[in-house]
């Protein structure tokens, strides 16, 4: 596995390649080294990976500016002709005669190159790093009565965990551990040449320094394994649409965080207007002519009687106190909206009769 190389030399062109063609040359060994085309190859795979990093600079002009910047100050190897390529014998890397070595952290005061380098770098950082940054986002759909209530909700998530069989060392049963040859157990390779050499993480163990003999199975070697984990979710009560829960260290690894957010399916009966509960309960016409006793279910599943008085209109609405959503220590109601059925046929006997209460109290039709 080669350490960072240069990006012009990755891409086999010259450092006054134009735009196209350096995007002739991605898309030429891109297309020879893509994963598709060569299964259960770890080297093109690694090949594919510098490709794109190479490409993802050099085919921004911006990235690529800095980059020229930061070549010239001979941060990378390959640079200058006769190279010093880490590993390949010749010069070690970093001993560049009477040269120094400084940190990736040092180059902020070359004002702007410490931005590229944690752009190129950034992402290559500890495995640690990465996973304490880790929120694994989830929408979860919780019904009516849970939002409004409250109550638990569980769900099952597949998440990165630390590998059971190796224990997130990477390595088989057995396998001894030994020191990292690319970079002698530092964990760091530096690169460089002209006075200059850069640190970085070491990419053959990942900036551990130590590699095992052999690759633990499970895990081919990552240290870690995706599993189906199940999490149980508090919903408070008066929990709205687009609510957000964030459960700390419960994620990836044990360690991430797990953000839900909570979709509210809507009800048959209820609809929700702040604390408040609405419903449509129909009554008949005897019911809302001559008035009567009716009952009414509440969010909690209780029937209540509801008196209706004589004379109640289509669309009147009724409150009954202390029935909707409680929260923060206050409580809201539950308004139930009558609807006044009409029948939509009448007997010859039933029309005779409507004809009569209307004659007698002066309808006209
Ligand atoms: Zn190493
Ligand atoms: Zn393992």
């Amino acid at each position: 596995m080669a350490p960072q190389r240069d990006y012009y030399q990755i891409l086999g062109v010259s450092e006054t390649a134009t735009t196209d063609e350096i995007k002739k040359a991605f898309r030429r060994l891109a297309k020879q080294h893509h994963p598709d085309r060569n299964p259960n190859n770890p080297q093109s795979a690694e090949r594919f990976k510098e490709i794109n990093e190479a490409h993802d600079v050099l085919s921004d002009p911006e990235k690529r500016k800095k980059y020229d910047q930061l070549r010239r100050y001979g941060a990378f190897a390959g640079y200058g002709g006769a190279g010093s390529r880490p590993g390949s014998g010749g010069a070690p890397p970093g001993a560049g005669g009477a040269g120094f070595d400084f940190d990736l952290s040092d180059l902020g005061s070359f004002g702007g190159l410490g931005d590229l380098f944690s752009s190129i770098f950034g992402r290559r950082g500890t495995r640690e790093e990465e996973d304490a940054d880790e929120v694994i986002e989830v929408t979860v759909s919780i019904p009516f009565k849970v939002a409004a209530l409250g109550g638990k909700v569980p769900i099952t998530l597949p998440m990165p965990e630390v590998c059971p069989t190796c224990g997130g060392k990477g390595a088989a049963p057995g396998a001894t551990i030994k020191t990292c040859p690319e970079c002698k157990g530092r964990g760091t390779v530096s690169f460089g040449q002209g006075g200059f050499a850069v640190n970085r993480p070491c990419p053959l163990c990942r900036g551990k320094g130590h590699i095992p003999s052999e690759r633990c199975p499970t895990c081919q070697g990552t240290g870690e394994v995706r599993v189906e984990k199940r999490l149980m979710l508090t919903v408070q009560s008066g929990t709205e649409d687009g609510t957000r829960v964030r459960l700390h260290g419960q994620g990836a690894k044990g360690k991430g965080d797990v953000v839900a957010i909570f979709r509210v399916e809507p009800d048959h009966f209820f609809r929700r207007e702040g604390l408040d509960v609405l419903c449509t309960v129909p009554i008949n016409l005897a019911q809302a002519m001559l008035g009567s006793r009716i009952r009414v279910r509440t969010l909690d599943d209780r029937r209540i009687v509801l008196r209706v008085p004589p004379g109640t209109q289509d669309g009147q609405r009724f409150r009954i106190p202390g029935q909707g959503i409680e929260k923060n220590g206050r409580r809201g109601d539950q308004f139930v909206e009558v609807h006044v059925q009409i029948p939509e046929k009448l007997t010859p006997e039933q029309e005779a009769a409507v004809k009569a209460f209307a004659e007698k109290t002066g309808l006209k039709y």
